[in-house]
């Protein structure tokens, strides 16, 4: 990281264990979301940037790959001390650029470095099997072997999680690794690229290019990449999947949801409420598993309308860095824009607002990008809110006369990729897990 005329630190590429010096090109500026203001410059790697960055990870895959499993997750183990030394100010990075509550970056910070646990068991892992005379005095056995260089594009609702759910295992398993973060929340990355080289990885086996498309596409088709780990939208997901593999590459792309939590009328509605108000309007609905609609079976819906009223109402919205802050702004003004169009279709469709967050402002802090936790109640299945994914604080309630009607809603939905059930009834909870 560096200053720039403006004075604006300016966030650059991490390529064979430095920051690369004297980039030129595009620029896209970052955002504290609970303020408003431009804290950053963000430079976007052309592909120039990302033929440096893949081959300073070719030039040190040889030796990264010799050196022993053993030796490899040693250097996890240290990493994974680092990391935890760090936590508060990762968490800190997370909140400035990303907007969640401090609670949640240092979660999410713990969910990173589980990843980082298990990489460290890279010897175990690694291990394959022999089998003695398959047929006529011929041995047979397997081997576990790096590819090269590896790729990751990851999201911005977790700018420390997500790419620790890539590296860790792609280096402790003897590759090198070029990392493109999201470009709205880019300084993780390059904390962790230190950390890594602390820890006694060697120059060049993990780089950093930030960027956008340019550099996506960039990676995409460079022929040293051998693999590319994709965690994104869906519409991107797809691309990413189809691009990668016309350039012949092995990938995996995980994309959006949309999840769905079944109250059944037998369930405890108070226990109910809590989680739908914690998983629909933690991290401000910016979560792949956020619940973003509850399913109201029978007779419960009205009560639990009635429950979760006030627990909207109670939730303090506020910039993250403060202790007591429940949720905290969205990522950008354009997002902003995007959650709140889609609060306008809800309305126009005709679904119930029961809590309105459009006009949610926080004292001292009238810049930020705040919505207020928005409750809809009434919609139906071809309404957009209920079919997007809008990734902000909106959830959205149906009602459904039985468990076969909330089933079939779900697995009718383009994602319907997660869902839970409340209820007492064991019988309906084995049916739902069907
Ligand atoms: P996004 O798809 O906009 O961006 C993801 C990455 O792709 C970023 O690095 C971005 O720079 C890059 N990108 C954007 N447009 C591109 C294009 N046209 N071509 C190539 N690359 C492009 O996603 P986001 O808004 O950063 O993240 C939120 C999304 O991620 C949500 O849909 C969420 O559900 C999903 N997500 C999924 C999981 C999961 O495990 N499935 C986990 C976290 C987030």
């Amino acid at each position: 990281m560096g200053g720039n005329e403006a004075g604006l630190q300016e966030i650059g590429h991490y390529v064979g264990g430095a920051l690369l010096q004297g980039a030129q090109g595009r620029r896209a500026e970052v955002f504290n979301p609970a303020t408003g203001e431009v804290i950053a410059q963000v430079r976007l790697a052309d592909a120039a940037v990302v033929d440096a960055a893949v081959r300073a990870a070719q030039s040190a895959w040889p030796l990264w790959a010799e050196t022993s499993a053993l030796n490899r997750a040693r250097v996890m183990f240290r990493f994974k001390e680092l990391v935890e030394r760090h936590q508060e100010a990762l968490a800190r990075a997370i909140t400035r650029e990303h907007g969640k509550v401090l609670s949640d970056a240092r979660g999410e910070v713990q969910r990173g470095l589980e990843v980082v646990e298990f990489a460290c068991s890279a010897p175990q892992l690694l291990k394959t099997q022999f089998s003695e005379n398959v047929g006529g005095g011929i041995d047979n056995f397997s081997l576990r072997q790096s590819l090269g260089v590896v790729a990751g594009v990851t999201p911005f609702n977790f700018p420390c999680m997500v790419p620790m759910w890539m590296f860790p295992l792609a280096l402790a398993c003897g590759n090198t690794f070029v990392l493109k973060p999201s470009e709205r929340d880019p300084s993780v990355s390059l904390m962790l690229a230190d950390l890594l080289a602390q820890a006694g990885l060697p120059a060049g086996a993990f780089n950093v290019v930030q960027g956008d498309k340019a550099a996506v596409d960039a990676l995409l088709a460079h022929p040293q990449v051998q693999a590319v780990s994709f965690v994104g939208s869906t519409p991107i997901a797809r691309q990413v999947h189809a691009e990668a593999t016309r350039h012949g590459k092995r990938v995996q792309a995980l994309g959006g949801a949309k999840n769905h939590m079944v109250v059944m009328p037998d369930a405890d509605l108070d226990q109910a409420a809590d989680a739908l108000v914690g998983a629909a309007f933690g991290s401000a609905g910016e979560r792949c598993m956020a619940v973003s609609v509850g399913v109201l079976v029978g007779g419960c819906a009205e009560a639990l309308v009635e429950r979760l009223k006030p627990r909207i109402a109670a939730l303090r919205i506020k910039d993250g860095m403060e202790a007591d802050a429940d949720m905290g702004p969205v990522v950008t003004a354009a997002h902003r824009a995007r959650i709140l169009d889609y609060i306008e279709q809800g309305i126009a469709a005709g679904a119930r607002l029961v809590a309105d967050g459009r006009r949610h402002t926080v004292a001292g802090r009238e810049n930020g990008f705040f919505l207020g936790a928005t409750l809809f109640d009434h919609a139906s299945p071809t309404m957009s809110i209920y079919r997007d994914e809008i990734f902000g604080p909106v959830l959205t309630l149906l009602r459904v006369p039985d468990l076969a009607a909330a089933l079939e809603l779900i697995n009718g939905h383009e994602y319907g990729n997660g869902a839970a059930i409340f209820t007492r009834d064991g019988g309906a909870a084995r049916e739902f897990a069907r």
